[in-house]
């Protein structure tokens, strides 16, 4: 007789991940899918904003037209949107419940505003926040890019700097140092998140006296009688 003391969801969890630009989220959210993309799916966002060099449709979001973004609006297409740095950015809501009642975890890689809607709309999600290790390096980065100008640049500066003060509306704050470190780090807040008890969906403890006895006299070696009452000691 073997009985299981637990049943536990089994569904899937939504993870926001949140960085300012320059932090390195894109490297870090690749790892982790080339870690294990059977259990994780990213979600990819539709935008108004205009494909940088080397993106792809589909893989990088889905480029629409500010018309047919607002259309979308309408349509109730999206889980959560919001006009970022002069474009919009929505997540589609197709898909998601399908992948967490698949047991999969759901990636949104959205910013500050998206998650605290996201928030407001799905508590139990995991609100993860990627820094960088310094100012001098998210600068470094940002100008390493190069896909951008100058006035773009020190405007996403700007952004970035703002974005840091929100790090406490996050549950977690990862630094992006080293990659897999990084990585690292964010897959054991993921196994953590997994053992909440209130992902328990039952507790047995429904077992009969006589089963208990049972199971305590299965295995005689394992005891010996202290001779006190009836109380049992480990060997
Ligand atoms: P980028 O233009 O650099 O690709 O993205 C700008 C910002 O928009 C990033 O912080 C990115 O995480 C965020 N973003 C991308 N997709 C979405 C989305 O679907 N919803 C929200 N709220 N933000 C998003």
């Amino acid at each position: 007789m073997d009985k299981k003391m637990l049943k536990q969801k089994k569904t899937g969890q939504i993870i926001v991940i949140s960085a300012p630009s320059g932090a390195g989220k894109g490297t870090v959210i690749g790892k982790l899918l080339e870690r294990d993309n059977k259990s994780r799916w990213l979600s990819i966002s539709a935008t108004s904003r205009k494909p940088r060099e080397g993106e792809e449709e589909g893989v990088n979001y889905y480029y629409l037209t500010e018309d047919d973004f607002k259309e979308k609006i309408d349509d109730n297409f999206f889980l959560e949107y919001t006009n970022y740095a002069g474009n919009y950015y929505g997540t589609p809501k197709k898909y998601i419940k399908e992948k967490i009642d698949q047991g999969i975890d759901v990636l949104l890689e959205i910013e500050i505003e998206g998650a605290t809607n996201i928030k407001k709309l799905i508590p139990e999600a995991i609100f993860i926040f990627i820094m960088p290790p310094s100012l001098k390096t998210l600068v470094k980065r940002l100008k390493k890019r190069g896909t951008e100008s100058n006035d773009k640049i020190i405007k996403r500066f700007h952004e970035a700097y703002k974005e840091i003060n929100e790090v406490t509306k996050y549950n977690y704050v990862v630094v992006n140092d080293e990659i897999d470190d990084t990585v690292d780090k964010i897959e054991a807040i993921l196994k953590a998140e997994k053992c909440r008890v209130d992902r328990i969906e039952e507790v047995y403890l429904d077992t009969k006296e006589e089963e208990i006895h049972e199971l305590l006299m299965e295995d005689e070696e394992v005891f010996v009688n202290t001779g006190l009452g009836d109380k049992l000691q480990w060997k």
